[in-house]
């Protein structure tokens, strides 16, 4: 039987990262300005200290300056906002991070809401948000993810105008971005999320689908149209006695099952995740052309 083409992120993301070494060059060569990403990070979670190690090693392998600032867990919101508030104000930092979840004593909106948003390389600011949602307006940036699974298509020369999309998930980090990325790039889209009842019903007679709920494995070969795209956002760790660490990762799509019907589709590991990191690479430049006028 038919097997989807594999988009393979890893590499894609691979090739983002070597066009932005050469943009960061080209930059550093014509003005003397390095890019540079402070990322803020509290307390001691382990799969946020994987994110932020992973980070930097991706900043140093373009040559961005990265900056770290790690918090104990008992920090208050001042002791975040006042090293904010320092990156704010420093020229040398173009982009800055707020790791999150955040510990639960601390106001993530308030946090987040601090960072300026000409230095909002996450895109979570309202006004990004905001922007991307209204025609005719531009966003500062685009949050890393969605940006990501949009820039995986395309890459993978996907057309997406006229298409039929469905984005299961709706957070305000991945989903409903996502969904308003491929209504800009003029596919009908349909946001399927909890509380919908015929989800697979729905996602049957989508050209394209985004999956990013956080549920192992849901979307099965039966929710997929023959030929579509699956994107699948999905990071899920789950129990596995045979790997040495005790569990596995897995995405939110049934990838066994999927990878027989759709006529493409991302693995996990190796799909979306690196390409969240290529497109915070990408902001950070951005953000650095954009704040010494450079081309
Ligand atoms: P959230 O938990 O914030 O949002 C999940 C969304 O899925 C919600 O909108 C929720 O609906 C919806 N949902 C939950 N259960 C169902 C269900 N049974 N049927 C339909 N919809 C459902 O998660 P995130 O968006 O932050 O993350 C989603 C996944 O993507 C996770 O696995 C996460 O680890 C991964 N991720 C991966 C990244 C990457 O770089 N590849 C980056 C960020 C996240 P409702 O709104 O009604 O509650």
């Amino acid at each position: 039987s038919a097997t989807a083409k594999i988009i393979d992120g890893k590499s894609i993301a691979k090739q983002i990262r070597d066009e932005i070494s050469v943009e960061v060059s080209r930059m550093k060569d014509a003005i003397g300005v390095v890019p540079g990403l402070a990322v803020i990070i509290v307390g001691d979670r382990k799969d946020s200290a994987t994110y932020v190690r992973n980070k930097r090693k991706a900043c140093e392998s373009v040559g961005i300056n990265s900056f770290e600032v790690r918090l104990p867990e008992d920090s208050t919101e001042q002791d975040v906002v006042k090293f904010i508030s320092e990156f704010n104000d420093d020229s040398s930092v173009h982009g800055i991070l707020v790791q999150l979840p955040l510990p639960s004593h601390m106001n993530e909106e308030k946090i987040l809401d601090a960072v300026r948003i000409e230095k909002d390389v996450d895109g979570f600011h309202p006004l990004n948000i905001g922007c991307l949602a209204m025609r005719g307006r531009e966003p500062m940036f685009v949050p890393c993810t969605p940006k990501g699974c949009i820039e995986l298509l395309h890459r993978s020369d996907i057309s997406i105008k006229g298409k039929k999309a469905v984005v299961i998930g709706r957070s305000n980090i991945v989903g409903m971005p996502a969904a308003l990325l491929l209504q800009n790039e003029n596919a009908t889209v349909s946001i399927v999320h909890s509380r919908t009842p015929n989800a697979e019903e729905l996602t049957r007679q989508a050209d394209i689908v985004i999956a990013a709920v956080g549920v192992p494995n849901m979307v099965k070969g039966n929710w997929i149209k023959p030929g579509a795209v699956v994107i699948d956002v999905g990071i899920n760790p789950v129990e596995d006695a045979k790997s040495s660490r005790g569990y596995r990762l897995v995405g939110d799509v049934c990838y066994e099952e999927v990878v027989k019907v759709a006529s493409a589709i991302t693995p996990v590991p190796g799909g979306v995740g690196p390409m969240t990191i290529a497109m915070l690479l990408t902001n950070t430049l951005i953000s650095a052309k954009r704040a010494h006028n450079f081309e």
